[in-house]
């Protein structure tokens, strides 16, 4: 039989191999504490490693371009069942291929060329996909954005309604990628109706909370969902669409394919399958509820070590440090946590510079540790662990302290294993 079928990466490709291997050591070795990373099930990496990534596609299940497709479309119904199950919707599409391109997928339906978009400012914690001017929603549509409160660091909605008055913009979007605070969805809702816009709301960072209860669903206030399937949700990279808006539901379906995709990923679909089937299981409820315990200990830990908290502490999975009273960047805070082997990355903060390199924001997560099966406990420890970095990195006195917290990291990592070798 040709090497072609039987040839492991080790012997078939040593370079990408050497990769594969030092990656998967890295997860293990690391503290992963970036808001957007989570750890697939052995299931979800099942699939996505499958023969099902063969299979092209176009169309939707029972009405596709190509033959053959029987077996994917039982994993691509799966898969629109579940998401309809899991977020309590009538209508899903799970073939976007990315968050951004589940967007785009909504522009394309709601919008023309011109028209204006209201979404929430990048340095409050939006998404370069809601209208950033070096993107195509930024450059084709006209976008405005709306802030959080000088003081409370909360979305200032008094303002969003004087703006979208102002503006009349034909879609509002809510949601974000550094925002903690729970979105008063219903509050934008009533604001979007007022002035006769869309209300869009991108979940992607707490689909999973949302799927487990731990936080308020977007539904029945927003006109349109969308998310990933990574992040919180814990599944494979790519996004979903849900409405509850049957006149939509044909023109969204074209929006997708033909409109911004071509063929489906079969394998990831797949995949999506099985995180929405974990997504509907008690213990999926119970990770929910203890990421948003872990953010809110994490958040507390900070704080008493005299560390200032963005908008004051947190809802979700996500607390955001603001580092300008320790004079340090969010740059150096991430790099000194990558030497004890805590992931974490810079961002901005309401009111930041616009310079990435000058952001004084580090953005912390607690989905991937929390389903490793790190608790109250470990959370207590790397918030300390933090905490006395971030000082040691201020005093420019750092050696001993990465030294003691890559210890404590490696203890933590070989009591909650990832994957076993
Ligand atoms: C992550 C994210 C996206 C983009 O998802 P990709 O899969 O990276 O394209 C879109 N919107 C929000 C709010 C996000 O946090």
């Amino acid at each position: 039989m040709s090497q072609h079928f039987t040839q492991p990466v080790a012997q078939a490709d040593p370079l990408v191999a050497a990769a594969l291997g030092q990656e998967k050591q890295r997860q293990q070795d690391q503290i992963e504490l970036i808001a957007s990373e989570n750890i697939v099930s052995r299931a979800v990496l099942d699939a996505l490693g499958h023969e099902m990534t063969n299979k092209t596609l176009e169309g939707y299940p029972g009405n596709r371009f190509h033959g053959g497709g029987r077996f994917v479309d039982v994993v691509e119904t799966a898969a629109i069942e579940r998401a309809k199950a899991v977020f309590g919707c009538d209508y899903a599409n799970v073939q976007p291929h990315s968050g951004s391109q589940a967007n785009l997928a909504v522009f394309f339906l709601l919008l023309k060329p011109g028209d204006r978009v209201l979404s929430l400012d990048l340095a409050a914690g939006g998404h370069l996909s809601h209208g950033l001017k070096a993107n195509l929603s930024g450059r084709w549509f006209e976008p405005f954005h709306y802030g959080v409160d000088a003081e409370s660091e909360v979305i200032d909605y008094d303002a969003l309604e004087r703006q979208a008055q102002e503006i009349r913009p034909k879609l509002i979007i809510a949601g974000g990628s550094a925002y903690p605070r729970q979105i008063d969805f219903a509050r934008i809702s009533a604001i979007a109706k007022q002035v006769g816009a869309w209300f869009h709301v991108d979940m992607a960072h707490i689909a999973g909370l949302v799927a487990g209860g731990a936080h308020p669903s977007p539904f029945p206030h927003a006109d349109i969902v969308t998310c990933t399937t990574t992040k919180t949700l814990r599944g494979p990279r790519g996004g979903l669409i849900l409405t509850n808006t049957e006149e939509w539901f044909k023109k969204l379906q074209s929006a997708v394919f033909p409109g911004v995709q071509g063929s489906i990923h079969s394998q990831v679909l797949a995949a999506k399958a099985i995180c929405l089937g974990e997504a509907q299981s008690p213990a999926f409820r119970e990770y929910a509820a203890q990421v948003t315990a872990n953010a809110a200990i994490l958040a507390e830990t900070l704080q008493a070590r005299g560390l200032r908290i963005v908008s004051g502490g947190t809802d979700t999975h996500l607390v955001l440090v603001d580092l300008s009273p320790k004079g340090i960047t969010g740059k150096r805070a991430e790099t000194v946590l990558e030497q004890a082997n805590i992931t974490a990355n810079k961002n901005a903060i309401p009111q930041d510079s616009p310079r990435p390199p000058e952001w004084v924001g580090l953005r912390l997560g607690t989905g991937a540790a929390t389903t490793r099966g790190m608790g109250a406990e470990e959370f207590v420890a790397l918030g300390e662990m933090i905490a006395d970095l971030v000082e040691a990195e201020a005093a420019q006195e750092t050696e001993a302290t990465v030294a003691r917290c890559r210890a404590q990291v490696a203890q933590l990592c070989a009591a909650y294993p990832a994957y076993p070798a």
